[in-house]
């Protein structure tokens, strides 16, 4: 591939240090908006083509799957684009079609593939599938290479189970939820069940160090994990063995995090091993073809209840560093540029985050002109403060051409918040929720999952359970039960008892059959796991076991939505199979339950995107309504009297407002139902830390802009350099220039008023008929 790195030129000279800085420590301090990302990725591109780094020695940490997804095919694009001009002298959308196709699957091949980008939980189950075998815990649990990932709901049934029946404890006392919440705090923090019973010595701690142990037996039984064992057992697993640290510090030589300040011990510990190959001396560190990159920005921290210490990004320069001041670091890079928001947003949101005391104060300067004031609304109630943002967003969209659905997004503090927004979109605006009931927690899609866990890991007895009566087999829970306490008893999973025919004869009495025929099911498709790839395994499966027939059968409108549903898993399991490659069951069931509430939101969907404010990290949008700001609600009730936690919520409204391109709305109500109590609700103090000037709270009658509003999430780049009424006055002989095409000249004007386009001739790529409202063009003067 071609030497030439041109594609820097899409970077201001800051960025570009961060870029081409080769070995070494290295952190990108910033504010919001202000490219962090962006250099991220090029820093990837570039370490491939200029220093010819092996993609798979490259280790890039995400914040969800669907950054990953879109940081590999910025990087795709980037390569292919490369590949187009160095080998047939062309620009890659010249070429003919069939060529473009080819050259991006090579592309996709022998760069983007092999590259490890995600986030840390997908990134570490995969490296758990290599060597989890060599892992032991202190109590001497094992797990095989085909373990199974437990979701939030099956931790959670888990831990009740535990309580209630196991331990017989009284479940109003010692409630699951907050057991489990526990429970994985402990695991976030490095803290075994020993260790939980030796800081909080009385009675609470210790039943909570009995649960934690419990909990881990069980799914050592099941060989499972949850979440933070994704995490925790690598951590582990590196300190224990040597030669597993050895091998993953050598395959990674370049590691880079985004969004560093929402990192915790744990993933902190993880990075610092595979950097430094446990070595504790740092004099000793040998940082010859190899890097760490780290980018964040401490004002956007904002899952400490994950955890998540932001001051792991200002010790950074102590850490890896040289730890000189500002002035002098070649450890640091200060980027100080938005390009994302119009200035009056971004001031509300300086001045806003100024009121924290527990930040180092930084620049951050508007590229983008002054925008519109922000629009303040002041609603009768929830129900009032929907509509309004419902009418205001299909306003906007009927008077501007430009913009479509997925250019608005509405942010509240919690889930809940989104209900009347929802009844108010109905039937009238697509809308989508980014974090709601997920795809994969509905009832026929864990139904099928569990079959495809029990055959793929028939350690799994939670999955065998799940499945063992549904459909109907004829089955009784006495049954059930019998089969279970045998296997407790004896030690060994459900699934050696039940494969067992003389054991199943013995125990199951007139069930035993049904309990056969399943069990020979499963044994089938085990036996073949192998031969088949996971969509004829799901296909197979969900036919086989009478599932499909049952909802045939019943006929309802529900059992129909849930067929839906099943076919929908089919074809996910093809999307992945194509996506990845990889046809194994395995590959796609690690897929599957680390699918994360943000993969719904899918690109290119033309609809109103609804999400907390937690989700909206990262993201953008040209029209953002920050709603539900009152006190109690936002900033939160229980940050009311705690200084820290309300410092916390301060950072998130600062997350809200900076996710906002062109305008921003905010929003409240006079009173509030919540948790079923009507109650008179008082404005926001957020709303008082943000300069009046700013705001406004007449509405600006919606005009149709002469000047587009950029498209949602990564809009193109070099907004900045749009001119405010290029629609109207191209005229024939101007000079300009586009992204793409280079340097070219108006040779047609056609159509009038916000209707027109425009031919142009770019010299070496020839005539181009270009919508100046849809394409960036820089005039040339
Ligand atoms: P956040 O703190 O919210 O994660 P960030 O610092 O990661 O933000 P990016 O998302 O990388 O910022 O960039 C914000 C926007 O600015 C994006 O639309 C990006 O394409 C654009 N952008 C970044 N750098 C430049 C640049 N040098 N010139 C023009 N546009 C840029
Ligand atoms: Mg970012």
């Amino acid at each position: 591939m071609t030497q030439t790195t041109d594609f820097l030129s899409h970077l201001n000279s800051s960025q570009r240090r961060a870029v081409e800085h080769y070995c070494g420590p290295l952190l990108v301090v910033a504010g919001a908006g202000s490219g962090k990302t962006r250099a991220l990725t090029y820093r990837i591109a570039n370490l491939i083509l200029k220093h010819k780094v092996a993609p798979e020695n490259i280790l890039a940490v995400t914040f969800t799957n669907k950054a990953a997804r879109e940081m590999k095919e910025r990087i795709e694009k980037l390569f292919a684009q490369q590949l187009a001009l160095s080998k047939h002298g062309q620009r890659l959308e010249l070429l003919p079609a069939e060529e473009q196709v080819q050259l991006r699957s090579r592309v996709y091949k022998t760069y983007i593939k092999p590259l490890w980008i995600g986030t840390f939980h997908s990134l570490f189950s995969r490296i758990l599938r290599f060597d989890i075998n060599k892992y032991q815990d202190d109590k001497g649990h094992q797990w095989k290479r085909s373990f199974s990932i437990f979701d939030e709901s099956d931790a959670q049934s888990l831990v009740k189970n535990i309580v209630t029946k196991q331990l017989n404890l009284d479940d109003k006392k010692f409630n699951p939820r907050s057991m489990r919440y526990a429970i994985s705090n402990a695991k976030n923090q490095g803290l075994t069940p020993n260790d939980i019973e030796k800081n909080q010595p009385d009675y609470k701690g210790r039943v909570l160090s009995q649960v934690y142990s419990s909990y881990q037996d069980q799914l050592a039984a099941n060989n499972a994990l949850d979440f933070d064992d994704l995490i925790l057992i690598p951590v582990r697993l590196f300190q224990q063995n040597e030669s597993v640290l050895g091998y993953w510090h050598q395959q990674f030589q370049h590691i880079l995090v985004d969004e560093y300040q929402d990192t915790n011990r744990i993933q902190y510990d993880l990075i610092r091993l595979l950097v430094t190959n446990g070595e504790t001396r740092k004099s000793e560190w040998n940082w010859q073809n190899r890097s760490v990159f780290v980018v964040g920005d401490a004002d956007q921290s904002i899952y400490s209840f994950r955890m998540a210490d932001y001051t792991i990004l200002l010790e950074f320069q102590e850490d890896f560093g040289d730890g000189l001041p500002d002035d002098d670091t070649r450890t640091m890079v200060k980027l100080e540029e938005n390009y994302r928001s119009r200035e009056n947003i971004l001031q509300a949101a300086n001045y806003l985050i100024e009121n924290n005391t527990q930040r180092i104060d930084k620049v951050l300067k508007a590229t983008r002109g002054i925008g519109e004031q922000i629009y303040c609304h002041k609603a009768d109630d929830e129900v009032a403060e929907a509509h309004f943002v419902v009418n205001q967003i299909r306003k906007m969209e009927e008077q501007n051409p430009e913009i479509d659905w997925g250019s608005f997004a509405i942010l509240y503090r919690t889930n809940a918040q989104s209900r009347p927004f929802e009844d108010a979109l109905r039937g009238k605006v697509p809308y989508i929720i980014v974090g709601g009931l997920k795809f994969y927690d509905r009832k026929e899609i864990k139904d099928a999952l569990a079959y495809l866990r029990a055959i793929a890991n028939p350690d799994d007895t939670v999955s065998l359970l799940r499945i063992i009566n549904t459909p109907r087999r004829g089955i009784g829970q006495a049954t059930i039960d019998n089969l279970v306490g045998a296997a407790q008893q004896l030690g060994v999973p459900l699934w050696e008892i039940l494969s067992d025919k003389t054991s199943v004869a013995t125990l199951a009495g007139r069930s035993a059959k049904g309990v056969n025929s399943f069990a020979d099911l499963i044994t089938r498709w085990q036996e073949q796991v192998e031969n088949f790839s996971a969509a004829e395994i799901v296909k197979g499966i969900m036919e086989e076991s009478g599932y499909v027939q049952d909802l045939q059968k019943q006929g309802t409108d529900e059992a129909e939505n849930r067929l839906e549903n099943v076919s929908e898993l089919y074809n996910a399991v093809l999307q992945f199979q194509e996506e990845n490659e990889d046809t194994s069951l395995g590959g796609f069931l690690a897929n599957a339950s680390l699918a994360s509430d943000l993969d719904d939101l899918k690109d290119g969907q033309k609809a109103v995107s609804l999400m907390t404010l937690h989700s909206a990290k990262g993201l953008e949008f040209p029209v953002i309504f920050l709603v539900g700001l009152e006190q109690g609600l936002f900033p939160n009730f229980r940050s009311m009297d705690d200084p820290a936690a309300l410092e916390e919520e301060r950072r998130l409204c600062y997350v809200g407002i900076t996710r906002a391109q062109e305008q921003l709305y905010l929003s409240h109500a006079r009173e509030r139902r919540l948790y079923g109590n009507r109650e008179p609700a008082v404005r926001s103090q957020f709303l008082g830390e943000i300069p009046k000037e700013l705001i406004s709270s007449t509405l600006v009658k919606v005009k149709a802009s002469s000047e587009p509003l950029t498209s949602a999430i990564e809009p193109k780049q070099q907004t900045t350099k749009r001119s405010t009424k290029q629609s109207a006055d191209w005229k024939v002989g101007e000079l300009l220039i586009h992204d793409s095409f280079g340097t070219g000249e108006v040779t047609h004007v056609f159509g009038s008023g916000s209707k027109i386009s425009i031919a142009v001739k770019f010299p070496g790529v020839g005539q181009k008929i270009l919508d100046p409202k849809r394409t960036i063009l820089q005039r040339v003067k």
